[in-house]
């Protein structure tokens, strides 16, 4: 199937029950990029800064961009006069320099915390107790220029149905919890980013609002190795 054609079929799942659908381009071509947009796209999310740069820079003007991989703080400032979403927040050192940056650019920036759920030592994120010390904290209430959207959660890469199921699970209630506890009032807290292309189903199914997917879309990932490059 085309680029295309996944588009089409995957918005015929998700947008009937209302699940925002990223379509995942990380080390894709542009032109891959522009055929999705072409078949109605809008949201696409990139991992890498640099990569989010470039892409922007030679795409249509009104494709809203997700970051969903880890961003170090000093990069900020590259993304910041246009990024859509920023997915991976996982430090208040890093919400504080997004505060900082999105107000150089007269923007509030949304923003996702993204919540460790995966039983993997690998996976960067917040812990359920981090992130209600956050949200308690002074630190927050400061930052006018972020807008904390809700949680982004990846689950741990494992066939294992079950575990999966429960991760989701757990992010689902937890976002429950802490919209009822600190967001009570704030309608824009309505984001559950959870499900990738192996496992969005069962993401669907938990309760996620927000599937982000890439090589359902696009096809398989070449990775390129650093060594061989
Ligand atoms: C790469 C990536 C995805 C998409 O992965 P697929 O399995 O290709 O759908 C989704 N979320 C994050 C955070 C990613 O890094």
């Amino acid at each position: 199937m085309s680029i295309a054609d996944n588009i089409k079929r995957l918005k015929n799942e998700t947008k009937p029950i209302n699940v925002s659908l990223v379509a995942v381009s990380k080390t894709k071509p542009v032109e891959d990029v522009q055929e999705a947009y072409d078949a109605g796209q809008r949201l696409f999310g990139e991992n890498i800064v640099q990569d989010l740069a470039d892409k922007y820079e030679h795409l249509p003007k009104d494709i809203q961009w997700h970051l969903i991989g880890h961003l170090q703080t000093n990069k900020v400032k590259y993304i910041a006069p246009f990024i859509h979403m920023i997915q991976s927040v996982d430090s208040i050192k890093l919400l504080q320099e997004i505060d900082k940056q999105a107000k150089k650019n007269n923007r509030v920036i949304d923003c996702l915390l993204q919540v460790y759920i995966a039983d993997e030592e690998t996976k960067f994120g917040f812990g359920f107790d981090e992130v209600i010390e956050l949200l308690r904290s002074d630190d927050l209430a400061g930052l006018q220029h972020v807008r904390i959207k809700g949680l982004m959660g990846i689950a741990t890469n494992t066939d294992n149905e079950k575990q999966i199921k429960e991760e989701f699970y757990e992010l689902r209630t937890f976002f429950d919890g802490i919209k009822l506890s600190f967001f009570k009032n704030d309608v824009a807290f309505d984001t559950v980013s959870m499900g990738m292309s192996g496992d969005y189903k069962i993401a669907i199914e938990q309760g996620s609002t927000m599937v982000r997917l890439g090589s359902t879309i696009f096809g398989e990932r070449v990775v390129k190795h650093w060594r061989n490059n």
